[in-house]
């Protein structure tokens, strides 16, 4: 009688080639992107050579003032491409391993969903239902299933009873909500969200914020709200003019007046060392 390999090593007790291998090759990075090059045919708007990864379940805020690149470089994460010609374009963008091209577009998609700025370009259905249901009848789920996962993620964002409701009929903050419980509805693996606290009042905030914060998604967040990057990400990626002038601990990034002053930021409050009198 032969035995296979994999059954001899489960007999000897040592591990096959296979599931050695498996053992010592890292998990792939949720997001890795090289050298990506962008320009828009019609105005100065560029990237320049970004690169950086983002490891699977890291929170991540993109930063910088405006018209650095941080929505131009979101849109390339699931595959959004904006228009430009294929000489204003270079690099590469990498998800769980796979570089976004054409034929995994559908599956990217899947993986990485997108929170625009403004809601008004994410919600397009007459109600708030049809809008949270779209993704996942894309994927093909049952009425049943798609049901199921609109009722949990209106609850989540705390609009159970919306479902009816028209969303040009919503305040800025509902729609934001309903925004991102079509985000939510299609379990992505990493969550994109841009500019996600501006317009919310402050409770909207609060309550944006620790729904973020729990999400066992990879996150990665461009924003202004320096602040809520304190509270929810532990990595700041600094960007202006459409390079990355910094990477690293948000702590000390945004704890250094120099470096905010330089790119048109500022040191969030609750990082700054307040000087007594006499002190
Ligand atoms: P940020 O999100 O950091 O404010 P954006 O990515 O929105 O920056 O914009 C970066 C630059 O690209 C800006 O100069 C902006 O005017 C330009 N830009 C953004 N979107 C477009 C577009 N659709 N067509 C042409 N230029 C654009």
């Amino acid at each position: 009688m032969s035995i296979g390999i994999e059954e001899a090593s489960a007999l000897s007790g040592q591990r096959s080639p296979a599931a050695q291998a498996e053992k010592s090759s890292p998990a792939p990075h949720a997001i890795e992107i090289r050298d990506l090059h962008f320009h828009y045919p019609n105005s100065d708007g560029s990237l320049h050579g970004i690169s950086f990864t983002v490891a699977q379940g890291e929170c991540v805020a993109v930063i910088g003032p405006n018209g650095a690149g941080k929505s131009t470089l979101l849109l390339h994460l699931n595959g959004i491409l904006p228009e430009g010609n294929a000489a204003d374009r270079g690099g590469e963008v990498r998800v769980f391993g796979n570089a976004i091209g054409p034929k995994n577009l559908a599956q990217v998609r899947r993986d990485v969903g997108l929170l625009f700025q403004e809601p008004d370009d994410q919600l397009f259905c007459p109600t708030v239902y049809e809008d949270v249901a779209f993704g996942p009848r894309q994927f093909g789920l049952s009425e049943q299933q798609v049901a199921e996962r609109v009722g949990r993620c209106l609850a989540y964002v705390g609009l159970e009873g919306f479902d009816q409701r028209s969303p040009n009929r919503l305040s800025g903050g509902e729609k934001k909500r309903v925004a991102l419980a079509g985000v939510l509805a299609c379990e992505p693996k990493v969550l994109v969200l841009d500019e996600p606290t501006a317009g919310l009042d402050p409770r909207g905030r609060r309550e944006f914020m620790a729904l973020v914060k729990d999400l066992p998604a990879t996150r990665i967040i461009a924003t202004h709200d320096l602040e809520m990057v304190v509270q929810l990400c532990p990595r700041v990626i600094l960007l202006d003019a459409g390079e990355v002038v910094a990477d690293g601990e948000a702590s000390k990034l945004l704890a250094d007046p120099n470096l905010m002053d330089q790119h048109g930021l500022e040191v969030p409050h609750v990082l700054r060392i307040e000087r007594r009198p006499g002190v």
